[in-house]
């Protein structure tokens, strides 16, 4: 049964990226993880590929960015490039907060991989509690003059463009927070690399802002206004992150499939096995209401019939589900599940952040407990 939702359209975008990512990503594999990242030409060939700008843009459908998400999740390499290649909600940022004058100035880069993003709100001590940021971006003149560290950034060793979440009016605490974009290269950035496990060809870094000064004309949408741009970005995030879950999950039951009909134990093949095809089992009905789930959600979507509380729940229910088949994968590998060259090891590691990144599980648990309450005291 075919998937619910795609036009023949998005079938062809899906055939582009996973050609694309076939050719340029997967063998270039082992140099992206020893030198940290991606590099500059893999960026401008996405662009040269149309696969930028037709997923971000997708004129105006968001299936074109999911789809992105779900063939990234499917590539081996997905494991350690992570998000980085999408830089997850930043252009989002850009096209639905941005000024004309911010988008004409950056939209053009952004879609030819010319410029890569970032999205720095976390801090050393601001995590799941984004209103404890300390960063501040205090009005001097026509100026901005931003001070503050921000800690574990998607993209942040390298990016050229940040969206700072900061601090513009601290005595008002979440609602004082505003975005600006700040080029990386002005006086007083710092960029560096913090090493985490999975992801390794992922870029996940440190900033630190001292004195910077940029023009008050970078702030994206209103002051005070950083907590709603957040907040209108979530749904379209949540599902970008269950569609990266789906496609990995769905990749690491096929490399799994393809290994257990070769290896054999005791003389007979481990598929043979009545407790892996139970396991196997198992994760093709993960798999398949993955599917499910993640279309629904789209066409919810484009409905918009997609709450803040089901996305909380597909967060939570797809990444935990992307753990769930990754472990019972490395568990038929036996010990090749552990090595570290081999695919099926990087998967599970990089399965792993999902459940911490972009709101942690307890947080998607509070939010949906959160609803639950209140319609209940209702
Ligand atoms: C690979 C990677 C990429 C990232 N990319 C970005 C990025 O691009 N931009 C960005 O700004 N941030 C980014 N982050 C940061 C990420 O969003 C945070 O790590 C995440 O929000 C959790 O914050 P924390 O690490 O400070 O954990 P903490 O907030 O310190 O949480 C510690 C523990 O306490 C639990 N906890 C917290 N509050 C509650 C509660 N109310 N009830 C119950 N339990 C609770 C948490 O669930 C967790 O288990 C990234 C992180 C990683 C690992």
């Amino acid at each position: 049964m075919g998937r619910l939702g795609y036009s023949e359209e998005h079938e062809a975008f899906r055939r582009t990226v996973r050609t694309f990512l076939d050719r340029e990503h997967e063998p270039n594999l082992a140099r992206y993880e020893r030198d940290g990242g991606l590099d500059r030409a893999f960026y401008r060939k996405a662009g040269e590929a149309g696969i930028l700008g037709l997923a971000y843009t997708g004129e105006g459908d968001f299936t074109y960015y999911a789809i992105m998400a779900e063939e990234l999740g499917r590539t081996a390499g997905s494991a350690s490039t992570g998000s980085s290649l999408m830089a997850d909600v930043a252009t989002y940022i850009l096209l639905g907060h941005g000024t004309e004058e911010q988008k004409e100035k950056y939209l053009p880069r952004i879609l030819t991989g010319e410029i890569t993003q970032a999205m720095p709100l976390t801090e050393p001590s601001a995590g799941s509690d984004p209103t404890a940021i300390k960063a501040t971006a205090i009005r001097d003149g026509d100026d901005y003059v931003i001070n503050g560290d921000k800690y574990f950034i998607s993209n942040g060793s390298t990016a050229d463009l940040l969206y700072v979440v900061a601090k513009t009016d601290p005595a008002k605490g979440g609602r004082g927070m505003s975005v600006i974009i700040v080029d990386s290269d002005t006086p007083g950035v710092t960029q560096a690399k913090i090493p985490m496990i999975g992801w390794r060809q992922g870029d996940t870094g440190a900033l630190s802002f001292t004195d910077v000064r940029v023009p008050a004309s970078n702030l994206v949408g209103r002051e005070g206004g950083a907590m709603a741009i957040m907040m209108d970005t979530f749904l379209e995030d949540r599902i970008q992150i269950a569609a990266r879950c789906l496609g990995a999950a769905s990749k690491a039951l096929e490399l799994t499939l393809d290994y257990v009909k070769e290896r054999k134990v005791f003389g007979q093949r481990v598929i043979d096995f009545q407790n892996s095809q139970f396991m196997l089992a198992e994760c093709r009905s993960d798999v398949k209401i993955a599917e499910t789930m993640v279309d629904m959600a789209l066409m919810r979507l484009r409905q918009k019939d997609f709450t803040f509380e089901d996305g909380a729940i597909l967060k939570l229910w797809a990444t935990q589900m992307e753990g769930r088949v990754l472990d019972k994968c490395v568990q038929l590998f036996g010990g090749a599940g552990l090595m570290e060259e081999t695919p099926i090891s990087k998967m599970w590691t990089a399965a792993r952040i999902q459940r911490v990144y972009a709101g942690t599980d307890e947080l998607q648990k509070v939010a949906i407990a959160r609803g639950l309450m209140e319609e209940s005291a209702a």
